[in-house]
């Protein structure tokens, strides 16, 4: 049996980096940038007022000093002429500044008569102007690769970037197996239950950035399992759910080698999820989950995200592992790093108490996975561990 890193390792070894595809700019959010990307302008390309106010010039700013108004700058509008002593430009907020001043009054600071300013408030030292190319210049770059946010999306586009470079989404098959599953919305007999990690899979791959298929549930005999491996493959990532034991009903390791799959590993020292089973068929990837529903999800978690992190070219194994005080005592763990369902609110972690890896009630509660490392000893109240938030 291996570590959950050194199934992590060869997981990565599984896995190719997509090809980059161009997406409009409205479509890139959650993407990955595959390719630097340059701004095409200056922002601000002028230097704009930052307030709405006076523009004037600064070393006649004082007190009780008088201006006459000779026009406005508003935004998309900016005032033609050159401004010379004593005189002030109505100016509003992203507006141009007017050749010749150097400086914007608020509003606030300044009465108005007709066409004449008084300066009422002494004005702070800021400027309230925005230089040219403040924001970023024309060239800068942001570097590849990057995980598009809202944020970035609105810096792209301000940047003039109306198609975007990412990788291609990764295609992921999913596969259940067994005579027992039906889908959701189906009639399940007196010995059926629902298709449910299916969906949870789809859902948490969907998150990390794959495009999911939904393959029809493979029964519990050979051909039916072919059938559905037959249908997964131009995918990059055909994964498994249930039949990865060794029961007589357990097929997935005994069909995908019949198909030609190069085993990676199989099984991994971890709770859930040890009868992990991963290698190559052709071009594509496989991964066998055990098809318990709280082990295939932590699966997801724990090897899947990683898995399409390295397909979508970011760098892989950075895990998002943050630290949390245990609330009770904890029991000694096993030879197997256990990921225990765990709520975690304020920096405190309390483990759910109900641990059984069929519990999807437990799963949906939780919002950390505790990580128990390998023949940990008991833990104290107040002991700091780490956790994977989910
Ligand atoms: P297996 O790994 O096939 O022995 O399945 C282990 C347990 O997980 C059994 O109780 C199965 O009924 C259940 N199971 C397998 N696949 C799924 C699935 N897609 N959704 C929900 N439960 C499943
Ligand atoms: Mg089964």
């Amino acid at each position: 049996m291996i570590s959950v890193s050194e199934a992590r390792a060869a997981l990565f070894q599984l896995s190719s980096v997509t090809e980059v595809e161009q997406v409009p700019l409205a479509q890139a959010n959650g993407r990955v940038l595959a390719q630097p990307v340059s701004a095409t302008r200056d922002q601000p390309p002028f230097s704009a007022s930052a307030m709405d106010g006076y523009a004037l010039k600064r070393h006649e700013v004082e007190l009780h000093a008088m201006f006459q108004v000779i026009g406005e700058a508003a935004a998309g509008h900016r005032f033609d002429g050159l401004l010379k002593a004593g005189q002030a430009v109505r100016i509003f907020t992203g507006a141009p500044v007017p050749d010749g001043a150097d400086f914007v009054v608020i509003q606030e600071d300044v009465g108005r008569k007709k066409d004449l300013i008084t300066i009422l408030n002494q004005p702070g030292d800021s400027d309230n102007i925005r230089p040219r190319g403040g924001d970023f210049s024309i060239g800068q770059t942001v570097n590849a690769p990057r995980l598009l946010r809202a944020s970035d999306v609105a810096l792209l586009a301000a940047m003039n970037i109306p198609v975007v470079p990412v990788f291609r989404r990764p295609v992921v098959a999913l596969i259940s197996t067994g005579d027992e599953l039906v889908m959701p919305g189906g009639t399940p007999g007196p010995d059926q239950i629902i298709a449910s990690n299916t969906f949870g899979l789809k859902a948490m791959l969907e998150e990390f950035g794959a495009e999911v298929r939904i393959l029809p549930i493979a029964k519990d005999n050979e051909p039916s399992l072919k059938m559905a491996f037959s249908l997964a493959r131009d995918v990059d990532l055909v994964v498994t759910i249930g039949g990865a034991s060794v029961g007589d009903h357990d097929l997935v390791a005994k069909v995908s080698a019949d198909l030609g799959m190069e085993r990676s590993f199989y099984k991994v020292a971890m709770r859930p999820g040890k009868p992990l089973m991963a290698g190559r068929m052709g071009k594509t990837a496989m991964v066998g989950l055990p098809g318990n529903p709280v082990s295939a999800m932590v699966c997801g978690h724990i090897f899947l995200r990683p898995m399409i992190q390295s397909m979508l070219g970011l760098q892989p194994g950075v895990e998002p592992l943050q630290t949390a005080t245990l609330t009770h005592e904890l029991a000694a763990n096993g030879p197997r790093e256990h990921y225990m369902r765990a709520t975690v609110a304020a920096g405190k972690v309390t483990v759910s108490p109900a641990q059984d890896s069929s519990l999807l009630t437990v799963l949906a509660d939780a919002n950390a996975l505790l990580i128990l490392p390998p023949n940990a000893p008991a833990q104290r109240p107040g002991e700091t561990l780490q956790y994977l938030p989910i």
